[in-house]
């Protein structure tokens, strides 16, 4: 007898590694439901020095899973950086059409950046749901953009320290929005209230969470109070978290891991700021400074400063150059109780391993569940994209971390650096945040085992599919 064919499932991430991540994960689980699933992929605009490799890796390690890449398509070479995804995505369309229409899925799963394609799947009646690789809260003020948009005729930028204020979240400062969105007149800004959009056109969003981390934010969404009048909110369905189950691609891992074996637990400090976060000459030498004043233990992952014309993120990062870079001695004096990296840790080991006490954290969405999951409280030092958000979200309504002062100025200065880490590792506050920490993590652990609040979620959704 012929078993029947698996009904197929299209993923389409956008090329960064926050964005892969996450995705694969929620591939994996498809296929370990039973459905059979491809990922579609553009090529990244960007630096693949990370991504290569963990991709590579990923397909090794899945074999249920297949990997379908998009032909190259061909930029004007002027587009700004921050177009670069969302033009790659655009001028893939065509070949996503001819890739689903010959062999038509069940159900396509789009990126964030991705959301121009869901006009192709309109087209050939693909039913399109939205990935959301960040939290509730985020795609609370996604939902509710358009509306913001037409409250106001300023940009975030000219509003300055106006706080925003949108249902189901915590107000934050304008210049706290995610940061492409500042000039309400730019390109950037237009894809995303484009996304925004999209998004009602969807037939449901999936979100990178578990509901009870943000249980305001998902109650007012599922409620229809983020949505401009007259759209209705697709269903929402927290099936997290999910963070990489395995570490891929890294280079020197091992290295990390093998030094954390020799450290007490809990006792180290761990730094690390997401695939793209770069710090200038200066601030590294604070953030040395101020650790070897804290007189705290430290794994410390350093990249090489950006370039003058710090634009071009899609140069290929070069290796920093540590004694040029560091305060002179710096590494003698802190041998043994400090290590440094360079440029890449595996850094979802080190979170879960148990010498690390600790996460000096860029905010990225992935890097927060990570620490979630690891029961690492974190400091939040936010850099780029909607970290900022987070991170008022993550001190004030997830009470979650505490942030490093002057992340929004010119420096954070070593004195700040040094107080917050020995704060954090040696203070009543730090122990409380610590024990909150731990709290949620069992949650999140929870909500993924059988019958879960997320697991649940996930079941009920592809059992869904695979009735249809
Ligand atoms: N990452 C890593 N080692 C590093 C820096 C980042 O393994 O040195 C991983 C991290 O574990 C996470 C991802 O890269 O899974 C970064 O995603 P996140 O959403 O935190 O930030 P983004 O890179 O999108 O800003």
């Amino acid at each position: 007898t012929m078993s029947p064919r698996k009904p197929q499932v299209v993923l389409y991430p956008s090329p960064g590694m926050g964005h892969l991540v996450s995705m694969i994960e929620l591939g994996k689980l498809f296929a370990a439901r039973g459905l059979a699933v491809t990922v579609a992929l553009v090529d990244s605009p960007h630096d693949t020095s990370a991504t290569g490799p963990f991709l590579a890796g990923v397909s090794a390690a899945n074999p249920d899973i297949s990997f379908h890449r998009l032909p190259q398509v061909k930029l004007l070479g002027s587009e700004p950086p921050e177009m670069l995804t969302f033009e790659v995505v655009r001028l893939s369309n065509p070949h996503l059409r001819d890739f689903l229409a010959g062999d038509t899925p069940a159900v396509i799963v789009l990126d964030f950046f991705c959301g121009a394609a869901i006009n192709v799947a309109t087209e050939l009646r693909i039913p399109a749901y939205f990935f959301c690789t960040s939290g509730a809260q985020i795609l609370a003020f996604l939902l509710h953009l358009a509306v913001l948009h037409g409250k106001s005729t300023r940009s975030f930028r000219e509003m300055g320290q106006e706080l925003v204020h949108a249902p189901g979240i915590t107000s934050f400062p304008a210049t706290h929005a995610i940061q492409r969105l500042m000039d309400r007149d730019s390109a950037p800004y237009k894809a995303f209230l484009n996304m925004s959009t999209n998004m009602f056109r969807s037939q449901g969003i999936i979100v990178n969470t578990f509901r009870s981390l943000e249980p305001r934010a998902m109650d007012t969404i599922v409620a229809g109070l983020c949505a401009p009048s007259g759209l209705r909110t697709p269903p929402v369905y927290c099936i997290g978290p999910l963070i990489k189950s395995e570490e891929v691609g890294v280079k020197r891992g091992d290295e990390c891991l093998a030094w954390l074996d020799t450290q007490p637990k809990g006792s180290v400090v761990f730094l690390s700021f997401g695939s793209l976060g770069r710090f200038s000459a200066k601030q590294t030498r604070k953030v040395a400074a101020g650790l070897e004043a804290s007189g705290q233990r430290f794994l410390w992952v350093v990249r090489s400063p950006p370039s003058d014309n710090s634009s071009k993120n899609s140069e290929k990062l070069p290796e920093p150059d540590l004694d040029a870079l560091l305060p002179q001695g710096f590494l003698e004096r802190t041998q043994g109780r400090g290590l440094v990296v360079k440029s890449w840790a595996p850094q979802r080991d080190v979170l879960a391993h148990d010498a690390v006490g600790c996460f000096v954290t860029h905010c990225g969405w992935n890097s927060v569940l990570e620490s979630v999951m690891a029961g690492v409280p974190m400091l939040a030092w936010p850099l780029y994209a909607e970290q900022l958000m987070n991170a008022v979200f993550l001190e004030k309504e997830m009470e979650l971390a505490v942030t490093m002062k002057g992340y929004d100025k010119e420096v954070v200065k070593a004195e700040e650096v040094a107080k917050k880490v020995r704060w954090m590792m040696d203070s009543d506050g730090g122990r409380v945040l610590r024990e909150r920490t731990l709290a949620v993590m069992r949650r999140a652990k929870e909500a993924l085992l059988e019958g879960g609040e997320s697991e649940a979620t996930l079941a009920g959704l592809v059992d869904a599919w695979i009735r249809a």
